[in-house]
């Protein structure tokens, strides 16, 4: 197929673009099934848009801005609140079935947002509801072609540096090269790369490991965010094999649902906000209690038997582990849920390099500053896809001249293939987890090339370059900020941070 665009990754943002391109010609290249492969088909608790009476597209973008620790950049965060509302009718128009009652869309309400303002669907079932809208769309669109089980691992560019081609291997291993003068990454989140994670098999950073590669500037890439309440595997010491942990999401401590400790006693008593504090501080005291004994989620008196038709996501996942959240209490740990950083990207999301796009988690455009709000990154992929697809349209494309070699190295050695990925994995959430301190990160900076020259790789590519470039970000901001926490900081958070960022939690 000759493509004006290719797409690389079938979630929120890469359906977004794709369909806001037509009737150019995209090819979507989808590393599993195409819209169930990714975390935006996984996403619970919903879409963030100022709707409901008293809120604005201004409360929205303070809320955004204040969550993220005032590192995002204000028209960046602006633009996209604004377009939130037109994003929910653009996709009710196209048949998303959102949760409503008396014909008005019922509004959920978020840790850190000051209203009502989360739009979902089957009540913890938002993201599953979406991609099967957008899949439905995308499928009847002449304009786009999608290609399911396909590893993309390498970008090519052409003599004058334009990122021009896609090389990768399809289901049955046949390597494929595919050219188009913009390559656009929707390619999702790093998650996997910790021990602990909510997030899907894919979710190892290809996208960003593929942009280096190629020299494309990469942004904020220490700050991850951890999610304080996945459900605690039974066998915590194979953590690392289990693949995602089931997300428990905040609309449980929404609905009034409170964190315990070993002894019974409320984790969140002490700390402004309690249990709808920000993430980042309910995730650092979820991990303390965690380190001293574990903790719990008690959503027998506030949920009870509600449970089962107001959370069926979470009530199911808790019963495949043989709890009953009705009459029990609910093992939870915090888990790599989020990345903040990637591919540095304009607000169109074009990145640093002629002919390459980011869009959705893999972009770094300014949104999230340190630190995400909840139910904003469904919400980016929306917009900010939606508008590089426009642009997309519109613009006269250049014709594609001959790609150059690829380097002798390409990213194709990815996690899974690596022998020591559970080494890796818990290497990882060791140094760069909820508690970070220089001489941590040193050492795994040191292990990681250990590692490097025992599997033969080259140390600054694929998995393993991507995760020593987040070590370095992070060695290299001694200062806590947002969901960046350095144990070894001590000074006074700057500001007294929005985030609740205090070296006390
Ligand atoms: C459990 C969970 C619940 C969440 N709940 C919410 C929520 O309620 N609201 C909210 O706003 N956000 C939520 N999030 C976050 C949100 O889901 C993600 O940030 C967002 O969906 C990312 O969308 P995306 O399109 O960028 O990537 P994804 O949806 O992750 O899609 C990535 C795509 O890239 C493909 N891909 C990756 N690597 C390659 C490769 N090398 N070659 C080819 N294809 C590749 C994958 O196959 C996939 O198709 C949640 C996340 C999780 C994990």
């Amino acid at each position: 197929m000759h493509a004006d665009v290719i797409v690389i990754g079938s979630g929120v943002a890469g359906l977004s673009v794709a369909l806001a391109a037509a009737p150019r010609r995209v090819l979507l290249l989808s590393a599993g099934r195409l819209a169930v492969d990714g975390a935006s088909h996984w996403a619970q608790g919903g879409i963030a848009a100022a709707l409901g009476p008293g809120d604005s597209a201004e409360l929205h973008a303070q809320d955004t801005l204040a969550a993220g620790a005032g590192a995002g950049d204000l028209a960046v965060i602006r633009t996209i609140c604004a377009a939130a509302p037109e994003a929910i009718t653009w996709l009710r128009g196209l048949g998303c079935c959102f949760d409503v009652s008396a014909g008005q869309l019922q509004l959920g309400r978020e840790a850190a947002h000051s209203h009502a303002r989360i739009v979902h669907a089957d009540g913890d079932a938002t993201g599953a509801e979406v991609m099967r809208t957008l899949a439905h769309a995308a499928r009847r669109s002449p304009s786009i072609e999608v290609q399911e089980g396909f590893h993309a691992c390498t970008l090519l560019r052409d003599q004058r540096g334009r990122v021009v081609a896609v090389r990768g291997t399809d289901a049955q291993a046949r390597a494929y090269v595919f050219r188009a003068p913009v390559c656009v990454l929707a390619t999702g989140g790093v998650g996997r790369l910790f021990a602990y994670t909510t997030n899907p098999k894919f979710a190892q950073g290809q996208g960003l490991q593929m942009a280096m590669q190629v020299g494309a500037e990469l942004a904020d890439l220490e700050f991850v965010q951890f999610h304080p309440t996945a459900l605690r595997p039974s066998d915590v010491t194979d953590v690392a094999r289990s693949g995602a942990l089931p997300l428990l999401s905040e609309a449980l401590r929404g609905a009034g649902a409170v964190l315990v400790n070993a002894a019974g006693e409320r984790v969140m008593a002490a700390v402004e906000g309690g249990d709808l504090a920000a993430r980042d501080v309910v995730a650092r005291a979820v991990y303390a209690a965690h380190l001293e004994g574990g903790v719990w989620l008690d959503a027998r008196t506030a949920i009870g038997s509600a449970f089962p038709h107001r959370f069926p996501a979470a009530f199911a996942a808790c019963q495949k582990q043989g709890i009953d959240p009705r009459l029990q209490l609910i093992p939870v740990v915090p888990a790599a849920h989020y990345h903040m950083g990637g591919v540095r990207t304009d607000a169109l999301g074009w990145s640093t390099l002629p002919g390459l796009a980011a869009v959705g988690e893999v972009a770094c455009n300014g949104l999230h500053g340190a630190n995400r709000l909840a139910s904003n990154s469904l919400l980016e992929g929306l917009v900010i896809g939606r508008r590089l697809g426009a642009q997309l349209r519109e613009m006269s494309l250049p014709r594609v001249s001959d790609v150059c070699p690829a380097p002798a190295e390409s990213t194709s050695s990815d996690l899974a293939q690596l022998a020591v990925c559970i080494e890796l994995r818990s290497l990882m959430w060791r140094a760069m987890g909820l508690q970070r301190n220089a001489s941590d990160l040193r050492s795994a900076l040191g292990r990681l090339q250990d590692i490097a020259v025992a599997v033969s790789a080259t140390p600054s590519l694929g998995p393993l370059g991507l995760m020593a470039a987040m070590l370095r970000a992070a060695l290299a901001r001694p200062q806590s900020l947002g969901a960046h926490w350095r144990q070894d900081d001590l000074r006074p958070p700057p500001g007294g941070s929005a985030s609740g960022c205090t070296n006390a939690a």
